[in-house]
Protein backbone atom coordinates (compact mmCIF):
# COMPACT_ATOMS: atom_id res chain seq x y z
CA UNK A 1 0.00 0.00 0.00
CA UNK A 2 1.16 3.38 -0.35
CA UNK A 3 0.25 5.91 2.16
CA UNK A 4 0.18 9.88 1.47
CA UNK A 5 0.68 12.75 3.38
CA UNK A 6 -0.33 16.02 0.81
CA UNK A 7 0.63 19.56 2.29
CA UNK A 8 -2.44 21.49 3.62
CA UNK A 9 -3.16 24.02 0.97
CA UNK A 10 -6.35 26.16 2.52
CA UNK A 11 -4.96 29.30 3.66
CA UNK A 12 -4.00 29.83 7.45
CA UNK A 13 -3.76 25.85 7.79
CA UNK A 14 -0.40 25.04 9.60
CA UNK A 15 -1.03 21.80 10.44
CA UNK A 16 -0.14 18.49 8.71
CA UNK A 17 -1.93 15.12 8.86
CA UNK A 18 1.47 12.78 9.89
CA UNK A 19 4.74 13.31 11.73
CA UNK A 20 7.77 11.63 11.86
CA UNK A 21 7.15 10.07 15.23
CA UNK A 22 3.95 8.25 13.27
CA UNK A 23 5.43 7.69 10.08
CA UNK A 24 8.12 5.22 11.62
CA UNK A 25 4.76 3.48 12.73
CA UNK A 26 3.62 3.06 9.50
CA UNK A 27 6.31 2.31 8.17
CA UNK A 28 7.25 -0.03 10.96
CA UNK A 29 5.92 -3.15 9.14
CA UNK A 30 8.29 -2.64 5.72
CA UNK A 31 4.90 -3.33 3.82
CA UNK A 32 3.42 -0.05 2.80
CA UNK A 33 5.76 2.63 1.41
CA UNK A 34 5.23 6.69 2.24
CA UNK A 35 5.16 9.70 0.83
CA UNK A 36 4.79 13.28 2.07
CA UNK A 37 3.93 16.02 -0.27
CA UNK A 38 7.43 18.65 0.02
CA UNK A 39 7.21 20.80 2.83
CA UNK A 40 3.80 19.78 4.26
CA UNK A 41 5.45 20.00 7.74
CA UNK A 42 7.15 23.07 7.04
CA UNK A 43 4.67 25.32 9.40
CA UNK A 44 4.74 22.68 12.06
CA UNK A 45 8.44 23.16 12.61
CA UNK A 46 9.13 19.33 10.44
CA UNK A 47 11.57 19.47 7.66
CA UNK A 48 11.26 17.24 5.40
CA UNK A 49 14.66 15.52 6.53
CA UNK A 50 13.02 14.45 9.57
CA UNK A 51 9.80 12.74 7.34
CA UNK A 52 12.65 10.87 5.42
CA UNK A 53 14.71 10.00 8.55
CA UNK A 54 11.64 8.31 9.68
CA UNK A 55 10.89 6.25 6.99
CA UNK A 56 8.90 8.33 3.91
CA UNK A 57 10.26 9.62 0.71
CA UNK A 58 9.80 13.02 -0.06
CA UNK A 59 7.25 13.77 -3.26
CA UNK A 60 5.13 15.57 -5.23
CA UNK A 61 1.26 16.95 -4.45
CA UNK A 62 0.63 14.06 -7.02
CA UNK A 63 2.35 11.44 -5.20
CA UNK A 64 0.91 12.09 -1.78
CA UNK A 65 -2.97 12.26 -3.26
CA UNK A 66 -2.52 9.27 -5.55
CA UNK A 67 -1.70 7.65 -2.92
CA UNK A 68 -3.82 4.02 -1.68
CA UNK A 69 -4.53 5.90 1.64
CA UNK A 70 -4.55 9.59 2.03
CA UNK A 71 -3.98 11.54 5.36
CA UNK A 72 -5.09 14.80 5.67
CA UNK A 73 -6.11 17.81 7.99
CA UNK A 74 -8.76 19.25 5.64
CA UNK A 75 -10.28 18.04 3.19
CA UNK A 76 -9.19 18.85 -0.56
CA UNK A 77 -9.82 21.76 -2.40
CA UNK A 78 -11.69 21.45 -5.36
CA UNK A 79 -8.52 21.43 -8.05
CA UNK A 80 -6.64 18.77 -5.34
CA UNK A 81 -9.51 16.26 -5.90
CA UNK A 82 -8.64 14.80 -9.84
CA UNK A 83 -5.46 13.78 -8.31
CA UNK A 84 -7.11 11.31 -6.05
CA UNK A 85 -7.36 7.39 -7.20
CA UNK A 86 -10.65 6.12 -7.28
CA UNK A 87 -11.13 3.28 -4.35
CA UNK A 88 -8.41 4.96 -1.98
CA UNK A 89 -9.14 5.75 1.20
CA UNK A 90 -9.33 9.40 2.35
CA UNK A 91 -9.01 10.33 6.02
CA UNK A 92 -9.35 13.67 7.32
CA UNK A 93 -11.96 16.79 8.69
CA UNK A 94 -13.85 16.25 5.66
CA UNK A 95 -17.08 18.81 7.09
CA UNK A 96 -19.71 16.88 6.77
CA UNK A 97 -21.94 19.06 7.07
CA UNK A 98 -20.86 20.50 3.81
CA UNK A 99 -23.57 18.61 1.25
CA UNK A 100 -21.66 20.32 -1.63
CA UNK A 101 -18.04 19.19 -0.57
CA UNK A 102 -19.00 15.77 0.52
CA UNK A 103 -20.28 15.06 -3.32
CA UNK A 104 -17.55 16.39 -4.60
CA UNK A 105 -15.40 13.90 -2.69
CA UNK A 106 -18.07 10.88 -3.48
CA UNK A 107 -17.24 11.90 -7.10
CA UNK A 108 -13.70 11.09 -7.36
CA UNK A 109 -14.61 7.62 -6.29
CA UNK A 110 -13.11 7.39 -2.78
CA UNK A 111 -13.94 6.33 0.24
CA UNK A 112 -14.01 9.49 2.59
CA UNK A 113 -14.07 9.14 6.11
CA UNK A 114 -15.02 12.40 8.16
CA UNK A 115 -13.21 12.38 11.58
CA UNK A 116 -15.69 15.29 12.79
CA UNK A 117 -18.27 12.27 12.84
CA UNK A 118 -16.14 9.87 15.34
CA UNK A 119 -18.86 8.74 17.88
CA UNK A 120 -17.89 9.45 21.35
CA UNK A 121 -17.22 6.40 22.91
CA UNK A 122 -14.45 5.15 25.21
CA UNK A 123 -13.00 3.42 22.39
CA UNK A 124 -12.52 6.31 20.19
CA UNK A 125 -11.28 8.86 22.40
CA UNK A 126 -7.64 8.09 21.42
CA UNK A 127 -9.06 9.12 17.67
CA UNK A 128 -11.00 11.83 18.89
CA UNK A 129 -9.46 15.05 17.04
CA UNK A 130 -12.41 17.51 17.79
CA UNK A 131 -10.92 16.97 21.42
CA UNK A 132 -7.60 17.21 20.56
CA UNK A 133 -7.98 20.43 18.48
CA UNK A 134 -10.65 21.68 21.06
CA UNK A 135 -8.57 21.41 23.89
CA UNK A 136 -5.66 23.25 21.77
CA UNK A 137 -7.66 26.06 21.04
CA UNK A 138 -9.05 26.49 24.87
CA UNK A 139 -5.74 27.14 25.53
CA UNK A 140 -4.71 29.34 23.09
CA UNK A 141 -8.17 31.48 23.12
CA UNK A 142 -6.78 32.57 26.73
CA UNK A 143 -3.09 32.94 25.87
CA UNK A 144 -4.41 35.12 22.89
CA UNK A 145 -6.51 36.94 25.82
CA UNK A 146 -3.69 37.75 27.79
CA UNK A 147 -1.70 39.30 25.41
CA UNK A 148 -4.43 41.00 23.99
CA UNK A 149 -5.73 42.43 27.78
CA UNK A 150 -3.69 45.32 29.18
CA UNK A 151 -3.57 44.45 32.94
CA UNK A 152 -1.91 41.17 34.89
CA UNK A 153 -4.14 38.39 35.01
CA UNK A 154 -2.60 37.50 38.75
CA UNK A 155 -3.44 39.14 42.01
CA UNK A 156 0.03 40.96 42.54
CA UNK A 157 0.76 42.75 45.57
CA UNK A 158 3.74 44.84 44.93
CA UNK A 159 5.88 47.71 46.66
CA UNK A 160 4.26 50.05 44.25
CA UNK A 161 1.02 48.87 45.14
CA UNK A 162 -1.46 46.02 44.69
CA UNK A 163 -2.98 44.40 41.34
CA UNK A 164 -6.41 42.78 41.22
CA UNK A 165 -6.75 39.42 39.27
CA UNK A 166 -8.22 39.29 35.96
CA UNK A 167 -12.13 38.27 36.04
CA UNK A 168 -12.15 35.39 33.48
CA UNK A 169 -16.08 34.79 32.19
CA UNK A 170 -15.71 31.17 30.00
CA UNK A 171 -19.30 30.55 27.78
CA UNK A 172 -19.40 27.28 26.67
CA UNK A 173 -17.98 24.68 28.51
CA UNK A 174 -17.12 21.59 26.26
CA UNK A 175 -13.10 20.51 25.82
CA UNK A 176 -12.18 23.92 25.46
CA UNK A 177 -13.96 25.76 27.98
CA UNK A 178 -12.34 22.75 30.11
CA UNK A 179 -8.98 24.24 29.48
CA UNK A 180 -9.80 27.62 28.85
CA UNK A 181 -10.67 27.19 32.81
CA UNK A 182 -7.86 25.39 33.51
CA UNK A 183 -5.17 27.68 31.59
CA UNK A 184 -6.76 31.13 33.06
CA UNK A 185 -6.50 29.72 36.19
CA UNK A 186 -2.87 28.71 36.19
CA UNK A 187 -1.94 32.30 35.04
CA UNK A 188 -3.95 33.33 38.11
CA UNK A 189 -7.47 34.78 36.90
CA UNK A 190 -10.76 35.01 38.86
CA UNK A 191 -13.16 32.65 36.61
CA UNK A 192 -16.66 31.99 36.17
CA UNK A 193 -17.95 29.82 33.56
CA UNK A 194 -21.93 28.43 32.20
CA UNK A 195 -23.30 25.97 29.79
CA UNK A 196 -26.59 24.93 28.73
CA UNK A 197 -25.71 21.34 29.55
CA UNK A 198 -26.56 20.70 33.77
CA UNK A 199 -23.34 17.87 33.79
CA UNK A 200 -21.09 20.40 34.05
CA UNK A 201 -21.36 22.73 37.02
CA UNK A 202 -19.44 19.54 38.97
CA UNK A 203 -16.25 20.21 36.47
CA UNK A 204 -16.23 24.01 36.19
CA UNK A 205 -16.27 23.62 40.33
CA UNK A 206 -13.63 20.51 40.32
CA UNK A 207 -11.49 23.46 38.52
CA UNK A 208 -11.81 26.35 40.74
CA UNK A 209 -14.32 28.10 38.56
CA UNK A 210 -17.44 29.55 39.76
CA UNK A 211 -20.85 28.01 38.35
CA UNK A 212 -23.26 30.68 36.65
CA UNK A 213 -26.72 29.56 36.50
CA UNK A 214 -29.30 29.86 34.32
CA UNK A 215 -32.17 27.75 35.81
CA UNK A 216 -34.64 26.24 33.57
CA UNK A 217 -38.59 26.52 33.85
CA UNK A 218 -40.05 23.40 32.87
CA UNK A 219 -39.01 19.71 32.42
CA UNK A 220 -38.81 20.00 28.58
CA UNK A 221 -35.68 23.06 29.24
CA UNK A 222 -34.45 20.57 31.63
CA UNK A 223 -34.43 17.75 28.75
CA UNK A 224 -33.61 19.49 25.80
CA UNK A 225 -30.39 21.23 27.79
CA UNK A 226 -28.91 17.20 28.47
CA UNK A 227 -28.14 17.49 24.92
CA UNK A 228 -27.71 13.98 23.04
CA UNK A 229 -24.32 12.15 22.77
CA UNK A 230 -22.48 14.71 24.54
CA UNK A 231 -23.43 17.64 22.43
CA UNK A 232 -25.97 20.51 22.97
CA UNK A 233 -29.08 21.03 21.24
CA UNK A 234 -30.77 24.52 20.96
CA UNK A 235 -32.19 25.45 23.55
CA UNK A 236 -35.80 27.46 23.65
CA UNK A 237 -36.18 31.23 22.98
CA UNK A 238 -37.14 31.66 26.56
CA UNK A 239 -34.31 30.24 28.25
CA UNK A 240 -31.99 31.96 25.90
CA UNK A 241 -33.35 35.59 27.12
CA UNK A 242 -33.23 34.61 30.83
CA UNK A 243 -29.26 33.06 29.78
CA UNK A 244 -28.32 36.56 27.63
CA UNK A 245 -30.15 38.77 30.87
CA UNK A 246 -27.95 36.51 33.39
CA UNK A 247 -24.85 37.19 31.52
CA UNK A 248 -25.29 41.00 30.81
CA UNK A 249 -25.41 41.53 34.41
CA UNK A 250 -21.84 39.35 34.81
CA UNK A 251 -20.53 41.51 31.95
CA UNK A 252 -21.01 44.11 33.31
CA UNK A 253 -17.88 43.26 35.59
CA UNK A 254 -16.00 41.08 33.45
CA UNK A 255 -12.33 41.70 32.16
CA UNK A 256 -11.92 38.62 29.91
CA UNK A 257 -14.84 36.88 28.02
CA UNK A 258 -14.37 33.78 26.13
CA UNK A 259 -17.35 32.10 24.23
CA UNK A 260 -16.76 28.60 23.05
CA UNK A 261 -20.67 27.61 22.72
CA UNK A 262 -21.65 25.05 20.03
CA UNK A 263 -23.86 23.09 18.03
CA UNK A 264 -22.73 20.52 15.73
CA UNK A 265 -24.08 21.61 12.17
CA UNK A 266 -26.05 24.11 13.23
CA UNK A 267 -24.60 27.94 13.94
CA UNK A 268 -23.46 28.83 16.92
CA UNK A 269 -25.79 29.95 19.60
CA UNK A 270 -25.94 34.17 19.48
CA UNK A 271 -24.87 34.29 23.45
CA UNK A 272 -23.55 38.09 23.74
CA UNK A 273 -26.14 41.25 22.28
CA UNK A 274 -24.24 44.44 20.95
CA UNK A 275 -25.43 45.81 23.83
CA UNK A 276 -23.93 43.75 26.51
CA UNK A 277 -20.43 44.78 24.84
CA UNK A 278 -21.52 48.19 25.12
CA UNK A 279 -21.57 47.63 29.14
CA UNK A 280 -18.41 45.88 29.40
CA UNK A 281 -15.22 47.81 30.89
CA UNK A 282 -13.03 49.60 28.38
CA UNK A 283 -9.85 47.28 27.99
CA UNK A 284 -11.88 44.26 28.57
CA UNK A 285 -11.20 41.36 25.74
CA UNK A 286 -13.64 38.87 24.24
CA UNK A 287 -12.65 35.68 22.33
CA UNK A 288 -15.25 34.40 20.35
CA UNK A 289 -14.12 30.81 19.29
CA UNK A 290 -17.57 30.00 17.51
CA UNK A 291 -16.62 32.89 14.85
CA UNK A 292 -16.16 30.23 12.20
CA UNK A 293 -19.74 28.81 12.78
CA UNK A 294 -21.11 32.07 12.86
CA UNK A 295 -19.77 33.81 16.31
CA UNK A 296 -21.26 33.51 19.70
CA UNK A 297 -20.98 37.80 20.03
CA UNK A 298 -22.30 40.28 18.25
CA UNK A 299 -20.04 42.13 16.22
CA UNK A 300 -16.97 39.25 16.13
CA UNK A 301 -15.41 39.32 13.14
CA UNK A 302 -13.53 36.36 11.20
CA UNK A 303 -9.59 36.40 12.02
CA UNK A 304 -10.48 40.08 12.92
CA UNK A 305 -9.94 42.30 15.85
CA UNK A 306 -12.85 44.30 15.90
CA UNK A 307 -12.60 47.35 19.29
CA UNK A 308 -16.31 48.20 19.91
CA UNK A 309 -15.80 51.29 22.84
CA UNK A 310 -12.56 50.16 23.79
CA UNK A 311 -13.37 46.57 23.97
CA UNK A 312 -12.01 44.43 21.92
CA UNK A 313 -13.46 41.13 20.39
CA UNK A 314 -10.96 38.53 18.84
CA UNK A 315 -12.41 36.55 16.08
CA UNK A 316 -9.26 34.09 15.20
CA UNK A 317 -10.95 31.48 13.43
CA UNK A 318 -9.08 28.05 13.42
CA UNK A 319 -7.01 28.67 16.58
CA UNK A 320 -5.33 24.72 16.72
CA UNK A 321 -3.20 25.93 13.39
CA UNK A 322 -1.65 28.57 15.79
CA UNK A 323 0.07 26.15 17.58
CA UNK A 324 0.64 23.82 14.94
CA UNK A 325 3.36 21.81 15.97
CA UNK A 326 1.53 20.23 19.14
CA UNK A 327 -1.62 20.20 17.14
CA UNK A 328 -0.07 18.22 14.42
CA UNK A 329 1.61 15.74 16.93
CA UNK A 330 -2.31 15.04 18.51
CA UNK A 331 -3.87 15.57 15.27
CA UNK A 332 -1.44 12.14 13.76
CA UNK A 333 -1.71 9.96 16.46
CA UNK A 334 -5.43 10.69 16.52
CA UNK A 335 -5.32 9.78 13.13
CA UNK A 336 -2.50 6.99 13.45
CA UNK A 337 -5.19 5.60 15.71
CA UNK A 338 -8.49 5.83 13.55
CA UNK A 339 -5.91 4.01 10.81
CA UNK A 340 -5.26 1.35 13.22
CA UNK A 341 -8.73 0.11 13.13
CA UNK A 342 -7.61 -1.29 9.38
CA UNK A 343 -4.04 -1.38 9.47
CA UNK A 344 -1.75 -3.75 11.66
CA UNK A 345 1.23 -1.64 12.46
CA UNK A 346 2.87 -4.35 13.44
CA UNK A 347 2.01 -7.16 10.67
CA UNK A 348 0.85 -4.58 7.93
CA UNK A 349 -2.26 -5.96 7.26
CA UNK A 350 -5.20 -4.31 5.76
CA UNK A 351 -8.51 -5.05 6.10
CA UNK A 352 -11.18 -2.40 6.61
CA UNK A 353 -13.80 -3.43 9.59
CA UNK A 354 -17.10 -2.21 7.64
CA UNK A 355 -19.03 -3.45 10.13
CA UNK A 356 -17.24 -1.26 12.89
CA UNK A 357 -19.20 1.11 14.76
CA UNK A 358 -16.71 4.07 14.19
CA UNK A 359 -15.74 2.99 10.60
CA UNK A 360 -19.85 3.26 9.89
CA UNK A 361 -20.37 6.11 11.62
CA UNK A 362 -17.49 7.96 10.11
CA UNK A 363 -18.15 6.81 6.22
CA UNK A 364 -19.54 9.84 4.37
CA UNK A 365 -18.70 8.50 0.75
CA UNK A 366 -18.08 5.19 -1.14
CA UNK A 367 -17.91 4.05 -4.81
CA UNK A 368 -18.93 7.07 -5.88
CA UNK A 369 -21.86 7.99 -3.86
CA UNK A 370 -22.37 9.79 -0.79
CA UNK A 371 -23.45 7.40 2.51
CA UNK A 372 -26.86 8.90 3.87
CA UNK A 373 -25.81 9.31 7.30
CA UNK A 374 -28.51 6.89 9.66
P1 LIG B 1 -18.93 21.53 21.45
O1 LIG B 1 -17.63 22.06 20.91
O2 LIG B 1 -19.90 20.96 20.49
O3 LIG B 1 -19.67 22.72 22.24
C1 LIG B 1 -18.99 23.48 23.21
C2 LIG B 1 -19.88 23.70 24.41
O4 LIG B 1 -20.89 24.66 24.10
C3 LIG B 1 -20.63 22.46 24.90
O5 LIG B 1 -20.28 22.19 26.24
C4 LIG B 1 -22.11 22.86 24.77
O6 LIG B 1 -22.91 22.30 25.79
C5 LIG B 1 -22.01 24.37 24.89
N1 LIG B 1 -23.20 25.11 24.44
C6 LIG B 1 -23.97 24.92 23.34
N2 LIG B 1 -24.99 25.82 23.30
C7 LIG B 1 -24.84 26.62 24.38
C8 LIG B 1 -25.56 27.74 24.90
N3 LIG B 1 -26.64 28.23 24.29
N4 LIG B 1 -25.13 28.29 26.05
C9 LIG B 1 -24.04 27.83 26.70
N5 LIG B 1 -23.32 26.77 26.25
C10 LIG B 1 -23.71 26.18 25.12
O7 LIG B 1 -18.66 20.48 22.62
P2 LIG B 1 -17.37 19.58 22.87
O8 LIG B 1 -16.28 20.37 23.43
O9 LIG B 1 -17.10 18.85 21.62
O10 LIG B 1 -17.82 18.57 24.01
C11 LIG B 1 -19.13 18.22 24.31
C12 LIG B 1 -19.11 17.16 25.42
O11 LIG B 1 -18.67 15.90 24.96
C13 LIG B 1 -18.22 17.50 26.59
O12 LIG B 1 -18.91 17.26 27.78
C14 LIG B 1 -17.09 16.53 26.48
O13 LIG B 1 -16.49 16.23 27.72
C15 LIG B 1 -17.77 15.35 25.87
N6 LIG B 1 -16.83 14.47 25.19
C16 LIG B 1 -16.93 13.11 25.41
C17 LIG B 1 -16.03 12.26 24.78
C18 LIG B 1 -16.09 10.77 25.01
O14 LIG B 1 -16.78 10.33 25.88
N7 LIG B 1 -15.41 9.99 24.22
C19 LIG B 1 -15.08 12.75 23.90
C20 LIG B 1 -15.03 14.11 23.69
C21 LIG B 1 -15.91 14.97 24.35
Amino acid sequence: MNIGIPRESRAGETRVAATPETIKKLAASGKHSIVVEAGAGVHSSIPDAEFQAAGARIGSPEDAFGADIVLKVRGPAAEELPRLKRGAMLIGLLNPFDAAAVQSYAGTGVSGYALEWLPRITRAQSMDVLSSQANIAGYKAVIIAAGTYGRFMPMLMTAAGTVKAARVLILGVGVAGLQAIATAKRLGAVIEASDVRPSVKDQVESLGAKWVDVPYENDEERKIAEGVGGYARPMPPEWMTRQADIIHERCKSVDILITTALIPGRPAPKLIKAETVATMKPGAVIVDLAVEQGGNVEGSELDKIVARNGVRIVGFGNLAARLPADASALYARNVLNFLALSLNAKTGEFAVPKDDEIIKATLVCENGAVVPRS
